[in-house]
């Protein structure tokens, strides 16, 4: 095979992610002069919440970001997959062709993942993960008049629903297994954050309160070539609901498989940074959701605090902290709300597909192995996706700790991956 050089970048600051704390990092960065470059695997920045095809959909402020990512001059990679990294070098995967990013300091945004929990039925066709349903939303998917339930945890249900229903779908309930009680003070507090109190009163309004059903969960969905039914519980009844799409999803689990593979702290699933957004590692900086879930306000927040302190100006974030303490305590509260109820954890008898690369079964898995044997013995989370999907659903049935994370982590060429070796060479063509 023939080997092409990598092509080489240099920069002050690389940021990986163009999610709102990407673009609020590249921005603050570039807008003080520094040179920066922000890698996406993504066809276009914005990450998960405003990566619409046309801009002209997006609310304002996102907008507003957006113009000044592009008059910035920072230079965005769109289509870059970092697949390696050592210290502050990136391997990445751009336009099919190998990239070696070097940099003084490293951002890392990567962002969260939805948490799916396996039940029977769950790899029925028109089965599919409530951000998932979002994207195909956004990607033009026809809705209209299809029967939909959405089910499983988090203010992204109501989110979805409402989008799918301004859509013209006819969505039929929409399932929130956390606890009624629990849903109504989280709802209650949030009056100390106007900003989501105004973004839930909205989707609110996109879906009538009698269909919203908090304490309810999904035990499993039957179909033929595609889903026909759902049954859902309280915990005391059981009944089913006739659809055929289900849209799903337990929440978002942050992203961590860079900063675990540049060796960063990780503290109960998320990394750790200090109150400058700095990991454990030298030069390696991280904001958003792998800092733990808050939402789009406060990676903004935090992205932009970790710009400052990658330029070696925390004090130029001082007027960020309080805003960013405050989106942490959010966090908690949501993490606190709508973590799954252990009821989910029996959902799956031993035919479910726990591996859908792989096409594991439960009833392969025994319990006392933890994710390294369950790979060796029956190749769960070998597939193309790497366990993004199973590796956290089998977490949190058995209690396992993640494996160690392994090159590439994002699907990438042997052409690209031959050269993992530069990252440890000197930068000879800078551009
Ligand atoms: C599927 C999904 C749907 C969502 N829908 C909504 C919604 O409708 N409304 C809402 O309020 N919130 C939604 N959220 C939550 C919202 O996206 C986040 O709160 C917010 O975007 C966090 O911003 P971030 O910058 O931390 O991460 P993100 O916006 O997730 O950005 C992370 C970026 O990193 C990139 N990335 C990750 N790994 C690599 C890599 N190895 N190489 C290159 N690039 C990489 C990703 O492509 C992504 O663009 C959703 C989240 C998910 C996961």
């Amino acid at each position: 095979m023939a080997e092409t050089a990598p092509r080489r970048v240099t920069a002050d600051v690389a940021i990986v992610g163009a999610g709102p704390a990407g673009i609020a990092a590249a921005v603050r960065a570039a807008e003080s002069g520094a040179r920066v470059v922000v890698l996406d695997e993504a066809p276009r920045p914005g990450g998960q919440i405003w990566r619409h095809t046309t801009r002209g959909t997006l609310p304002r402020g996102a907008r507003r970001w957006l113009e000044r990512l592009d008059a910035s001059g920072a230079q965005v990679l769109s289509g870059a997959s970092v697949v390696d990294a050592d210290g502050p070098r990136l391997l990445a995967q751009w336009r099919g062709e190998p990239l070696v990013v070097s940099a003084e300091r490293i951002i890392l945004a990567t962002g969260a993942r939805e948490l799916f929990l396996p039940f029977p039925g769950w790899t029925l066709p028109g089965v599919v993960g409530v951000g998932g349903a979002q994207a195909l939303l956004k990607a033009g998917m026809p809705v209209a008049g299809r029967r939909v339930v959405v089910a499983g945890s988090g203010p992204l249900l109501l989110a979805v629903a409402a989008a799918l229903a301004g859509a013209g779908a006819h969505v039929a309930v929409v399932a929130e297994q956390a606890p009624a009680a629990a849903v109504r003070r989280f709802a209650a507090g949030l009056w100390r954050r106007p900003a989501k109190l105004w973004q839930a009163a909205r989707y609110r309004a996109g879906v009538p309160r009698a269909r919203h059903r908090p304490g309810v969960w999904v035990t499993r969905a039957d179909g033929d070539t595609t889903v026909r039914e759902v049954t859902l519980t309280d915990g005391r009844r059981t009944w089913t609901v006739p659809c055929d799409l289900l849209a799903v999803g337990y929440g978002l689990v942050p992203a961590t498989e860079l900063p675990r593979l540049l060796g960063c702290r990780i503290e109960r699933g998320r990394v750790h940074v200090d109150e400058y957004q700095r990991t454990s590692e030298p030069a390696i900086l991280c904001a958003g959701e792998p800092t733990g879930i808050a939402g789009a306000h406060a990676a903004l927040v935090q992205g932009q605090i970790a710009a400052c302190a990658a330029l070696d100006r925390p004090a130029e974030a001082t007027s960020l902290l309080a805003a960013r303490d405050a989106w942490r305590r959010f966090a908690a509260r949501l993490e606190a709300t709508f973590a799954p109820r252990d009821e989910l954890r029996t959902l799956a008898d031993a035919d479910t597909v726990v591996c859908r690369c792989e096409d594991v079964t439960l009833g392969r898995i025994d319990a006392s192995w933890g994710s390294r044997a369950a790979k060796r013995y029956t190749r769960a989370g070998m597939g193309p996706c790497q366990g993004r999907i199973c590796g956290a659903a089998l977490q949190y049935l058995f209690d396992w700790t993640p494996d160690r994370v392994r090159v590439p982590v994002a699907p990438a060429t042997v052409g690209t991956l031959v050269h993992a070796a530069a990252l440890n060479t000197e930068p000879q063509d800078p551009s």
